[in-house]
């Protein structure tokens, strides 16, 4: 075998053993075709890794030596000379190249998220005198950052079916409230199935105690927001959001989603480093 032909080899060798190579190739078979200089070479995916190839390319990929070898020896991305300085230059469709793309990841991403309560990322969407900060939750982001994970803010449920200033608290019939608060609720379960599917850890989906919306151990004032009643004091239990989700994830047989509150933090208040600690320990 030429020096060429090894180096191709050796990036089949590569891919083959990333970890969701086989998770990638199972709805993708196609054959590639690595034409360096003036040889090309072949693999083709039998639905979990790629073999050698034969037959016709369905996307072509041409480049130099010099180039080829800077991809083996990681001096440059697959998917940087591809797509951003133009070393490599395909034929093919875009969405082939994209899928080459994903194969070769070398990044820094965590493959960690977390889907957050829309007001710890914006406190403006807070019940009067809610927002402790001007605008995200400063104290709790810093923990996510530092934990590496990515953060997907949920929607704000109150803010879309009662209003930029919850007009509308206590004025909905429950089960509009409801229908309204679990059209959001599917669209976030959509979200997290496909980060799923496609091999992501969620890390958790961190909901605000105590509200009567987001809540995820303890809410207040839950009946109030149905109007179903005038108690306002704390019960143990998950806000509406949270309960429809959670029924919409176990009907897709989501069963164990890591679902937690963080309590809310009000002016004043203290105790914000035990929630940071918690929030940790959860996240490790
Ligand atoms: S707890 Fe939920 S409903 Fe309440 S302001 Fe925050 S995101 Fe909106």
């Amino acid at each position: 075998m030429d020096g060429i032909a090894t180096a191709v080899e050796s990036l089949r060798t590569r891919i083959n053993k990333q970890e969701l190579t086989g998770h990638r190739l199972s709805n993708w078979r196609r054959t590639v075709a690595w034409c360096v200089d003036d040889d090309c070479y072949l693999w083709t995916s039998n639905g979990s890794e790629f073999e050698p190839g034969s037959g016709a390319a369905d996307i072509t990929l041409r480049l130099s030596s010099k180039v080829l070898s800077q991809i083996v020896e990681n001096r440059i991305p697959f998917f940087i000379a591809l797509w951003a300085t133009g070393e490599i230059i395909f034929e093919g469709s875009f969405s082939d190249a994209y899928h080459l793309g994903y194969l070769f990841l070398s990044d820094n991403r965590s493959r960690k998220v977390v889907f957050l309560a829309h007001c710890f990322m914006n406190m403006n969407a807070r019940f009067p005198e809610g927002a402790a900060y001007p605008g995200v939750c400063a104290p709790l982001v810093q923990t996510l950052i530092d934990a590496g994970v990515g953060i997907i803010q949920m929607p704000c449920p109150e803010f879309r079916c009662l209003g930029a200033e919850k007009e509308l608290y206590g004025e909905l019939d429950p089960d509009e409230l409801r229908s309204c608060f679990r059209k959001m609720a599917s669209e976030v379960v959509d979200d997290v199935q496909a980060y799923l599917n496609a091999g992501f850890q969620i890390a958790g989906i961190i909901g605000m105690n105590p509200s009567p919306s987001c809540g995820v151990e303890i809410t207040k004032g839950k009946e109030t927001m149905l109007g179903t009643g005038r108690s306002t004091g704390e019960k143990a239990g998950s806000g509406v959001f949270i309960e429809e989700m959670i029924n919409v994830a176990e009907s897709r047989g989501l069963l164990d989603l890591p679902v937690f509150g963080v309590r809310r933090m009000l002016r004043g208040e203290s105790g914000m480093d035990e929630r940071l600690a918690d929030l940790k320990r959860k996240l490790s």
